[in-house]
């Protein structure tokens, strides 16, 4: 009999249908399956934007992660957005914790688990892989580096026998994109990658049949060929500006910071109109939004975002003036292209119309427990 009250939610990050095709995942044929739909992720697409959107089932306008690196035009500085303090709203974690229920937080990335979680929580375990406890190390040996294929089934594999054992009330499991960074879907790599989470979420969920589980992903990902700088773009009129790239973070071996979106702040805020319309005239930008029309357009949080968002086309990435050549095979996210994603429904009874984006599954979590 499953407990409607307990949850398990699975981000696979970077998981998109390209992947789906090429490996056709068999927890997806389980008997159980409730049901399987697209769903869009947010924008920008960004693993903490996302991320946080799925535990607090709010827009990035209310949680206030609206980059993975946020820039302060007025003290000149940018900070990694890896600390809960940053978070402005409640999430699923929060709510546990009010209501004394149990929660367990694996994470294949370090930032991920200070991000989404306070340390002065009750009830809670929480976990990185790429940073694993010595009390992990000792129930579970050695974890594999991030930068290999077999991280996210061990942080899969872990969560599954915690939740075995201790039968918390939520358990939010999200993995990191690096194979999806470095490996085309029809790869051999990605292949065995896929079978590996494939075969841990099998485990997972026959392991643990009295859960409603729910299996998304925080963006997708594509091939990128053409790097737009936007700086000399604009430094060709004399206009000086800083560009920051939204999907910047420690991980530079993932997507050396170039990304399908970007936030531009001007030294003279005079000149954005020109702006603007320079920007849009440019090969491979296909939008280019003033601080208002990004708010409106995607939930954002105008404290949190630039003076203008710029959005590339499918194959473009943006990056800051210091890199002038694309890398080879690079595969990276953030742009609108990347946010057509999966969602899988395991023993829910919910309507899948409900479910629409993949904050939903944070919306309806919080009105269940
Ligand atoms: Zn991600």
């Amino acid at each position: 009999m499953v407990n409607m009250n307990k949850f398990i939610v699975i981000c696979i990050d970077g998981w998109d249908y390209e992947y789906i095709n090429y490996h056709k995942m068999e927890f997806i044929s389980l008997k159980k399956r409730s049901f399987t739909k697209p769903v869009k992720s947010m924008m920008p697409s960004v693993t903490n934007v996302n991320n946080l959107s799925i535990i607090s089932g709010v827009y990035p306008s209310k949680h206030g992660i609206c980059s993975n690196y946020h820039y302060s035009k007025n003290l000149n500085q940018g900070t990694y957005l890896e600390d809960n303090k940053y978070v402005m709203s409640e999430t699923i974690f929060n709510i546990c914790n009010k209501k004394n229920l149990t929660s367990i937080l694996a994470t294949s990335k370090n930032k991920l688990k200070t991000l989404l979680i306070n340390n002065n929580f009750n009830n809670n375990l929480s976990y990185s892989t790429e940073n694993p406890s010595t009390f992990l190390i000792k129930k579970f040996g050695e974890a594999p580096s991030i930068y290999t294929i077999k991280a996210n089934s061990w942080t899969i594999s872990t969560a599954s026998m915690l939740i075995y054992e201790k039968s918390p009330d939520f358990s939010y499991i999200s993995l990191t994109d690096y194979p999806m960074h470095k490996f085309k879907p029809e790869s051999t790599h990605s292949l065995e990658h896929l079978k590996l989470i494939d075969e841990s979420i099998c485990e997972l969920i026959n392991k643990n049949p009295d859960y409603q589980i729910f299996i998304t992903a925080d963006h997708g990902m594509s091939d990128k060929t053409k790097l737009v700088n936007i700086e000399n773009e604009l430094s060709k009129y004399n206009i000086h500006s800083a560009a920051i790239p939204i999907i910047k973070d420690k991980h530079e071996i993932h997507h050396s910071n170039l990304g399908g979106s970007i936030y531009l702040y001007l030294n003279d805020l005079s000149n954005l109109f020109e702006s603007k319309k320079i920007l849009k005239s440019v090969d491979g930008i296909e939008d280019v939004l003033n601080k208002s029309e990004a708010c409106q357009k995607f939930n954002l949080n105008s404290n949190r975002i630039g003076d203008l968002m710029i959005l590339g086309q499918k194959d473009v990435v943006f990056g800051n003036s210091d890199i002038s050549l694309i890398p080879n095979d690079l595969r990276s996210h953030a742009s609108t292209y990347e946010t057509k994603i999966p969602l899988i429904g395991i023993n829910t009874t919910k309507n899948p119309d409900y479910f629409i984006e993949n904050k939903s599954i944070g919306n309806y979590i919080i009105d269940s427990i």
